[in-house]
This record gives C-alpha cells, sequence and structure tokens, in this order.
C-alpha cells in the first residue's frame, strides 16, 4: 500500500475546512432556491417605487407605504404591524412646472424642495436675478427690496455639467486642472458672497421671503450627469425650486448678459396638518427562544426628488424579502425575528431611536441586527461594530453563506462602533450587536443618494437579490445558534485627544418634527 503523505493530509484537512465537501444545508439550499426561482424583489419595487412614490416623512405616501407593508406581510402570514412613535408636519407635494417664458420659451428640468409652500392654485410670472456681490451685510439690507417680486437665484453657476470622471477620460491634463482651479476659486467667491449677505444658506431664503421675493430658485448639482440633490425648503410662504444644472446655467448667464429671463412657476403643495409617524414591524414568532431576538432592519422613509429606490427602498425590498422567504422555508426560528422598517431616518435615526428607547426588553435579548442603507450594491462589507467577539459568530454565520456571495465580502473585527449613519448605529449605542451589510458603491453618492435620479431603473436586481438571500441566511443562523451572542465592547483606540475612545452614547429621537 502506498503511504498517504502527512503533507496530503494537511491539505485535505485544509479544504474542508474551507468548504470544500461542506455538509449541505437544507435551509440554506431552500433559502437560495427560492430567492433565484420565486423573487419577488421586482414587483415589490415596482409596487413601492413607482405606484406609491417617495416617502418623505409626514406624507400620505409615507402612511400609505406602512399599510402597504403590513398588507404585505399578512397576505406571506406574517404577523406586522405599524408602531406609532411621533408626529411630523404633514406636507404633500403637488406638480412643480416651471418654464421660461422671455427671452424665449422654455420648459424648464426642475421642482419645488420639500415642504416648499405652493403658488396657491395660480402660476406665477416673474423675472429671475441673480444673488448679487454686495460689500457687506449693511450694503445687503440697502439691496433688499430690489428682491420685491423676483425669483432670486442663490446657487452658484457650475462652471461645468460635466462630472469630473468625464473630464479626466477626455480632457487635456492641463485644461482639467484649469477647469478645477477656476473652479475652486468660484465656489470660494460665491461662499464669500452668501456670506457678505450676513446671512447663512438656511436664512437667507427667509430673509428674500421677508423682502417680497416671489421665490427662490437654486440648483444643487450633485456631480453627476442629470443629478441633482433635492431636500427640504426654508420658506415660509413662497415656493423654493430645484433647477437643473442645465437649466439654472442657461437663466443665469442670460441674466448676466442683461436678457433679464422671466419664468413662470406653478408649484402645488398642500400643508396636511399634524401626521402621525410609524414605524412598521413584522415578526415570525420563536418557538424555542421567542423572547431572544433577530432583527433585520431598513429604514422606510426616503426624500422626495426620485423615489427613493436605492435609499432605502432597495433596503426596505431586501428585507421583506427576506422576511418572505424564511416564512417560508424556516417558519419555526428558534429565537424570534424580527423586521423593523423605520420612519424618519433621514431627520436623524428617529424611528430606530424611538424603537430602542420604547422596547428596552427587545433590546436587552437582540442577538443580532442587520441593517442595510447603502444603494444597491452587493454587500462587500461587515464591520465588527467594535464588539470584541463579533468575529466569532459573525464569522461562523458567514460560512453558511454561498461561496458566490460572500466571497466579495471583506470583514473588520471588531471594528469601530458606528455613531451614524444608518439604523444599526441606534441599536450599536445602546449595547446591541448590530451590523451594517455594506454595499458596493455602484456611484450611490453623485447619482442617486437623495437625488432625483433615484428611481426604479437604477435598482441592480441581481445585486439586490443576493442582499436578500445573505440577509435570509444571516437571520437564520443567528436564530439557530446555540450560544447567546457576547456583547463585550473593544477597547477603542485612542481618540485625537490621546484620550481613550467612547462608546456612542444613545440618542434620543424627535418625536415633533417640522412643527413650530
Ligand atoms: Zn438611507
Amino acid at each position: 500500500m502506498k503511504k498517504i503523505s502527512p503533507l496530503f493530509i494537511l491539505l485535505f484537512l485544509l479544504l474542508v475546512q474551507s468548504g470544500f465537501g461542506q455538509t449541505k444545508d437544507p435551509v440554506v439550499e431552500s433559502i437560495v432556491k427560492e430567492a433565484t426561482e420565486n423573487s419577488q424583489l421586482e414587483k415589490l419595487a415596482h409596487e413601492l417605487m413607482d405606484v406609491i412614490g417617495p416617502r418623505l416623512v409626514g406624507s400620505p405616501q409615507m402612511m400609505q407605504a406602512h399599510e402597504w407593508a403590513v398588507a404585505k406581510y399578512k397576505s406571506w402570514n406574517i404577523t406586522a404591524k405599524n408602531e406609532k412613535w411621533g408626529e411630523w408636519r404633514g406636507w404633500e407635494r403637488g406638480v412643480s412646472h416651471i418654464d421660461m417664458v422671455s427671452p424665449r420659451v422654455k420648459s424648464l428640468e426642475g421642482m419645488q424642495l420639500a415642504w416648499s409652500p405652493g403658488t396657491g392654485g395660480k402660476t406665477v410670472t416673474a423675472e429671475v436675478m441673480i444673488l448679487p456681490d454686495v460689500a457687506d451685510s449693511v450694503a445687503f439690507q440697502k439691496w433688499l427690496p430690489s428682491a420685491k417680486g423676483k425669483f432670486v437665484m442663490i446657487s452658484m453657476n457650475q462652471p461645468t455639467g460635466r462630472p469630473d470622471y468625464n473630464w479626466q477620460e477626455f480632457a487635456t491634463k492641463e485644461s482639467f486642472e484649469k477647469m478645477k482651479k477656476d473652479r475652486d476659486v468660484q465656489t470660494e467667491a460665491w461662499a464669500n458672497r452668501l456670506k457678505k449677505t450676513g446671512y447663512t444658506t438656511r436664512t437667507l431664503p427667509v430673509a428674500l421671503e421677508k423682502a417680497g421675493a416671489a421665490g427662490i430658485v437654486m440648483s444643487y448639482w450633485s456631480k453627476g450627469f442629470g443629478a441633482n440633490k433635492i431636500f427640504g425648503a426654508y420658506t415660509k410662504t413662497i415656493p423654493t425650486v430645484d433647477i437643473s444644472l442645465e437649466d439654472y446655467g442657461l437663466l443665469y448667464r442670460l441674466s448676466e448678459s442683461g436678457h433679464t429671463p422671466k419664468i413662470s412657476v406653478r408649484a402645488d403643495a398642500k400643508e396636511t396638518g399634524v401626521s402621525t409617524t410609524f414605524n412598521t414591524i413584522g415578526e415570525i414568532r420563536g418557538t424555542e427562544k421567542p423572547d431572544e431576538y433577530v432583527m433585520l432592519s431598513a429604514h422606510f422613509d426616503s426624500w422626495d426628488g426620485g423615489t427613493g429606490a436605492t435609499d432605502n427602498g432597495t433596503g426596505t425590498i431586501v428585507m421583506m424579502e427576506a422576511m418572505r422567504i424564511l416564512k417560508k422555508v424556516y417558519p419555526n426560528p428558534k429565537r424570534t425575528i424580527l423586521v423593523g422598517h423605520w420612519g424618519s431616518e433621514e431627520q436623524g435615526l428617529n424611528g430606530s431611536r424611538a424603537f430602542v428607547e420604547d422596547h428596552p426588553e427587545i433590546v436587552k435579548n437582540i442577538q443580532a441586527v442587520f441593517n442595510q442603507d447603502n444603494g444597491t450594491g452587493r454587500v462587500i462589507n461587515i464591520s465588527g461594530q467594535g464588539f470584541l467577539n463579533a468575529y466569532d459568530y459573525i464569522g461562523r454565520w458567514l460560512s453558511k453563506v454561498p461561496e458566490s456571495i460572500k466571497a466579495p465580502i471583506e470583514t473588520r473585527f471588531p471594528g469601530a462602533p458606528g455613531a451614524g449613519g444608518s439604523d444599526y448605529a441606534s441599536f450599536v449605542a445602546a449595547g446591541a450587536p448590530a451590523f451594517s451589510l455594506s454595499s458596493l458603491n455602484w456611484s450611490y453618492g453623485t447619482y442617486t443618494w437623495h437625488t432625483n435620479r433615484d428611481t426604479y431603473d437604477k435598482i441592480v436586481f441581481d445585486d439586490v437579490r443576493s442582499n436578500a438571500i445573505l440577509a435570509a441566511i444571516m437571520a437564520y443562523q443567528a436564530s439557530e445558534d446555540p450560544v447567546k451572542t457576547s456583547r463585550e465592547k473593544s477597547i477603542l483606540p485612542l481618540n485625537a485627544e490621546g484620550k481613550p475612545g467612547a462608546w456612542p452614547e444613545q440618542r434620543k429621537p424627535i418625536r415633533r418634527g417640522g412643527l413650530d
């Protein structure tokens, strides 16, 4: 008989350890099969993003989304409810029509900001003027009356509508450098122009409103073709509209060259009073340890320039799909599996902070929270969030995930506790093991994050499907784990002042927002 060399045995053991010949887990297999062969992601995305639309806190669409989610869960035989946690200013977006009517006619691409006052059912036509470059705040006060009846442009005119990556590809090095230098100078000059008024970007629109301006015109370019970020308005009686870089530049140049452009604005918006804010909570009850919890987590609200497709429609449908699959293939989990769809993450993690504050008994008994909230991409990073032993259980659970999904994931242990950014931080602050399933970026910051381009077509369903499988397997594994997860915190590295780093503190949610 031939002798087997020890080296061969060692190699064989290594292969076994690395998953070669790993015994197949029937639940994992069923999760993959269900996610692949019976995916509901496209349907969920269409219903949420296209039919309901964006989910601004306090808007009727946010409420509609909560009701839709509960009905969806019921149709899958999953218990779900909407839990009240606060109140917010109610506002409903109507149409925004912005047209240049002089010196020629052109319909402009733009929309009112969230919470912008409308034009009271009328179309307001007025001249557009550029915020003047005054000597100081005294001079600005003297100028202010000239804003009466005008639309005032308060953003810098971008020198180029081409993103830097486009310059990088085609410009000569000299020309790219020159453009960047000029843009820096211009950006500083514009910041100075604003500063000299004596107001900030927040208070300037209000000052112009008080002076009788017809409206505020701005353009918050997101540094990609066609993409603008759309946040909230500060005005109380006159509309604040955001206009695409191209159309803003057109108005700006016409104004500069003395062609006194005029625009017509029709903005409909409805104040709907005080609106109740909710979290949608779904549950698959545990059989052996019902009072220990595994939680899937994603914020449900969005900004409303687009439809919140990747922020955070994708995180939302990942967790819904994971719950649907778990209920089907793993209906009797050991621990209770919860899903949290949070309200008002965008204004400061309010829904999840409220949940943590309202449910200490759950937070105390959390096995793990998995949150996803940075776009449509497949997960490529998981940090241990500063929990000393996270490497042990996260590592074990991940070992059950199919190689193609697991391979690109970089883990960092113990990592540092997240103090914000998304809802896992609300749990980390309370000492509960909560983790971010962090995605490949797909130009998230430039093209979709809080932009008018965050829409269904930006969803990469194969990546989202892979994330639903990952979330379902991690929840399954966390539920089955024979031991409760350790919450021991690592000693944090010294901070800038040379003092030991401190664990983030639990913070209170805003329970009454946008209401004076
Ligand atoms: Zn988000």
